[in-house]
């Protein structure tokens, strides 16, 4: 499910002739058009909102194949955003890197990327976990899970998402706010499930059933769920395998109490959503940002990427080498296209406006 074995040998000839054919563009380019020598550089400016200790190992073997020095701009996915916005036309980004469809798809409409039209990454990404006009791609999976007071809650009675709005569960259900990305793509894949009236009731549901106001992120509905004070919560996956990994006993305490759950294994699956970028809009060295997202559809950059936040590689090629998150076991996925989770998102704002989701 995570990918299909190709032949670690054919992957690498393709990447080489990737970064070949980047080269030769960049060569062809600089002398077509000698005013712009400057930007032929064998640099890449990278913005990005992910920012892991294996990121380092990914940029300098990146560096290492293709001889193209990396910059790194790195800060919040909406701080990015504004950035380029601000930017504009004289915008030094190359490379946008951006997590959850709701945002690439943001990004897509407010214009800020490019086409890429890459035979290589069409080829190793799949068609669902891409934008509907070539201009991003996805670059890894996070499931959205549930997770549950072992102590106090059943769970049989929080297995699906749908549950979240049962009136059984009435003062047990936490969340962030709906608002936010991981919340809107997950009410889009919703409104794709159960169309938008259905999806309405559903969200007006859980806002019945909640605990408390939504406040804070994933991990602070984790911890809250252990505390005792939600019984049930929603997470994204890499959220809970971080706490599992640690080492700290708190966390560990807050493992033990909680359990973890893959909805809706018996209807539509889990909600999966990535992390993915593309080509900036205006990108002075765009033959190396073509090569650097292709570079990170090869099955050793896929295998950097995903583990350094605990997510599932997603190109053909690549494999799952990460011990606790393969231990949550497979599970039936979704299958939705991130670009319609992206499309739903402004449906799924209007939802959370009337029913007053917070
Ligand atoms: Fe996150």
């Amino acid at each position: 499910m995570i990918g299909i074995k190709t032949p670690r040998r054919r992957a690498e000839m393709c990447l080489h002739r990737a970064m070949q054919f980047a080269v030769l563009a960049g060569v062809v380019t600089a002398l077509a058009a000698p005013l712009q020598s400057q930007a032929q550089e064998k640099v890449l400016n990278l913005y990005s909102a992910r920012h892991y200790q294996t990121d380092e190992a990914l940029y300098s073997d990146f560096t290492k194949q293709t001889g193209i020095k990396i910059n790194r701009i790195e800060a919040g996915d909406e701080q990015l955003l504004q950035r380029l916005k601000a930017e504009g036309a004289n915008s030094p980004a190359d490379v946008l890197i951006l997590v959850d469809a709701a945002r690439l798809w943001r990004a897509q409409i407010d214009g800020l990327f490019q086409p890429v039209d890459s035979k290589l990454l069409n080829e190793r990404i799949p068609a669902q976990l891409r934008s509907n006009d070539g201009t991003w791609y996805g670059f890894s999976t996070r499931a959205r899970a549930l997770v549950y007071n072992k102590a106090n809650v059943k769970p049989e009675d929080v297995d699906t998402y749908e549950e979240l709005a049962d009136p059984k569960n009435k003062g047990k259900v936490c969340t962030r706010s709906g608002s936010h990305p991981y919340m809107l793509s997950l009410i889009g894949s919703r409104i794709e499930v159960m169309g938008e009236a259905r999806a309405e009731q559903w969200a007006k549901g859980i806002v019945s059933n909640m605990a408390r106001p939504p406040s804070g992120g994933d991990t602070d509905q984790i911890k809250a769920v252990a505390a005792g004070e939600c019984g049930v919560a929603l997470t994204n996956t890499y959220y809970w395998v971080r706490l599992m990994r640690s080492s700290d006993p708190k966390d560990q305490e807050v493992v033990s109490k909680v359990g973890f759950i893959w909805p809706n294994q018996s209807t539509s699956g889990a909600h999966v959503n990535i992390a993915g970028g593309g080509v900036a809009k205006n990108a002075p060295n765009r033959a190396n940002a073509i090569a650097f997202l292709e570079y990170l559809a090869s099955p050793s950059a896929q295998t950097y990427f995903a583990n350094g936040n605990n997510e599932f590689p997603v190109a053909k090629g690549a494999t799952l080498n990460n011990p606790a998150l393969s231990s949550l076991g497979s599970f039936k996925q979704e299958q939705i296209a991130v670009s319609t989770m992206g499309k739903n998102t402004i449906a799924a704002q209007r939802i959370l406006d009337r029913v007053s989701y917070k």
